[in-house]
């Protein structure tokens, strides 16, 4: 591939300038077309102050333009703050004032939160100002300036500058910033490039929300390899059956949840025949979370061709894929590390010590597409030696495919037994009467922790029967819940993650 040390972006631009780089809303960008919108935005952008190493938090929903943005804020050197929309004004106060971040770009949908950050700021103790900057402003500016594919806006950037900001998904408490290099998101791209063989022909659908790290870096990857986005505003169900049924579309990146309503929805007569069209795929991506077993299964019995894959914000993409060809003989595993990265598995109490094939243990990571280190320095328990803490736990089989059993938080030990609560989440969950279910442990002299479930049930279900359904499943005695609270809803993050430390919150 290009040199590293060259703005691959723009070289990348100019190679493949008449393909197509997006589809959104049923408009076409050419590579070249969307260069020239970047260099728009990052000249109308430079005017209002923006430049090298400023931090601009970008609070926008899916939209052509959030991605010429992030092209334009790379053409100046600018670090992209991206922000979850689905957080509160107080959320993102916070996440904005945490990482320094001076400038805010809104769009319509979300110009209302914008205002309302920006009352915030003014009240708190945060002497300079934010500016505050629409989207469309800026690009309707100085729209007479001549266009064209040029090397006037070759950043200074090279691989160790920091691209972006984002913050992960606060599931085990508060979030941390992750600060991601060029070089974080240029090895990631040319590994997944490689795994999955991608080339100019693949199209992505995308409906994932960019300013996750899965939606940004398929931004990174079509770009170095020629592919074609085709974006969609949000995940709706129907526009998403709908785009795959045109038969255009090769990839698709989901969420395990996306995947399980797609899936019901193909159930129904008048659009199952579409599931030739997701055959076809080349590969459905699954990541941010584990999928269940019966899912996996249901995949297996259509044939859908499934990847599982296993990441984090702080590794800029994917760590390990698992390949449809290898789902049925690898079940429950995330697949083997990706080119850029390396994997370890230690001991849970002294991460010194390396554990053999097969023994659980805590997942280190190490690589090329492992984050420059959290905004906030003070974060250092993470990083030691370049290898990345995940706090995951999980085991490498005899031939380095990767399974990941639960978080190290999550981690139940009850009279020196240790439980994985995902593992009786997911015999609860297979329960007809149990729509959601979180395990903890609940602190306990005699045992240490015992283990509690929180249940949404649709009728009144005692321990016991719960206990018995567990046995029946299989599920060794020592695992089985001691209690069970019945509620309402689960608190989820603005990812939809569980927030298990707020369910554990609830109960003390
Ligand atoms: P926080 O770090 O703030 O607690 P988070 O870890 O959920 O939040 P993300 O970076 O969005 O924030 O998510 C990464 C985590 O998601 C991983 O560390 C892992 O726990 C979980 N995860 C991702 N993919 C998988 C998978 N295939 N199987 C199991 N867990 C997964
Ligand atoms: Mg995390």
């Amino acid at each position: 591939p290009i040199a590293p040390n060259l703005n691959w972006l723009t070289q990348r631009a100019i190679q493949t300038c008449d393909r197509t780089a997006l589809i959104f809303a049923d408009r076409v960008w050419s590579y070249a077309e969307m260069e020239a919108e970047a260099i728009q935005i990052a000249r109308n952008l430079s005017e209002q102050g923006i430049g090298y190493g400023c931090r601009v938090g970008i609070l926008m929903e899916n939209h052509g333009n959030y991605i010429f943005l992030i092209y334009a804020l790379a053409k100046l050197g600018s670090i992209a703050v991206l922000l979850n929309t689905r957080l509160s004004a107080k959320e993102l106060n916070w996440q904005m004032q945490d990482s320094a971040t001076k400038f805010l770009i809104y769009d319509r949908r979300t110009e209302e939160k914008a205002c309302e950050v920006i009352e915030r700021f003014q009240t708190g103790d945060q002497t300079e100002g934010l500016k505050l900057i629409e989207i469309e402003a800026v690009k309707q500016a100085d729209r007479d300036s001549q266009q064209r594919i040029s090397q006037d806006f070759i950043p200074d950037i090279d691989l160790e500058s920091i691209q972006a900001i984002i913050y992960t998904s606060g599931t085990t408490g508060k979030p941390k910033g992750v600060q991601l290099t060029y070089g974080n998101h240029f090895h990631s791209a040319i590994a997944s490039a490689q795994n999955l063989d991608t080339d100019t022909r693949d199209n992505w659908l995308v409906c994932l929300p960019l300013f996750h790290v899965g939606g940004l870096s398929i931004i990174w990857r079509s770009v170095l390899d020629g592919s074609t986005i085709t974006l969609e505003p949000r995940f709706d169900l129907e526009r998403v059956i709908q785009a795959i049924a045109m038969g255009k579309i090769t990839l698709i990146s989901l969420v395990p949840t996306m995947l399980t309503r797609i899936l019901d929805r193909l159930s129904q007569s008048d659009v199952s025949m579409q599931i030739e069209e997701w055959r076809k795929l080349r590969g459905i991506l699954l990541g941010g979370a584990a999928p269940n077993q019966q899912l996996l299964e249901r995949c297996l019995e259509l044939k859908l061709p499934i990847m599982p894959t296993y990441g984090m914000t702080e590794t800029a993409s994917q760590i390990a894929t698992l390949s449809p060809q290898d789902v049925m003989c690898k079940r429950g595993s995330v697949g083997q590390p990706l080119q850029c990265s390396q994997v370890r598995i230690v001991s849970i109490d002294f991460p010194e010590i390396e554990l053999p094939i097969g023994e659980i243990g805590q997942i280190l990571v190490k690589g090329t597409n492992v984050m420059a280190g959290y905004v906030n320095s003070s974060i250092t328990e993470t990083l030691r030696d370049g290898w990345l803490h995940t706090g995951d736990l999980g085991y490498v089989d005899s031939e380095g495919f990767l399974y990941v059993v639960s978080r190290r938080t999550d981690l139940i030990i009850s009279g020196g037994e240790n439980i994985y609560p995902a593992e009786l989440e997911e015999i609860l969950m297979q329960h007809p009467a149990i729509q959601d279910a979180c395990v903890v442990g609940v602190s306990d002299r005699e045992w240490g922790q015992i283990v509690v479930a929180v249940l949404v049930t649709t009728e009144f279900l005692t321990v016991t029967e719960i206990r018995e359904f567990c046995l029946s499943r299989d599920l060794a005695k020592y695992k089985l819940p001691k209690a069970i609270h019945r509620v309402d809803r689960l608190p989820k993050t603005a990812s939809g993650k569980l927030a298990r430390h707020k369910v554990l919150e609830s109960l003390s």
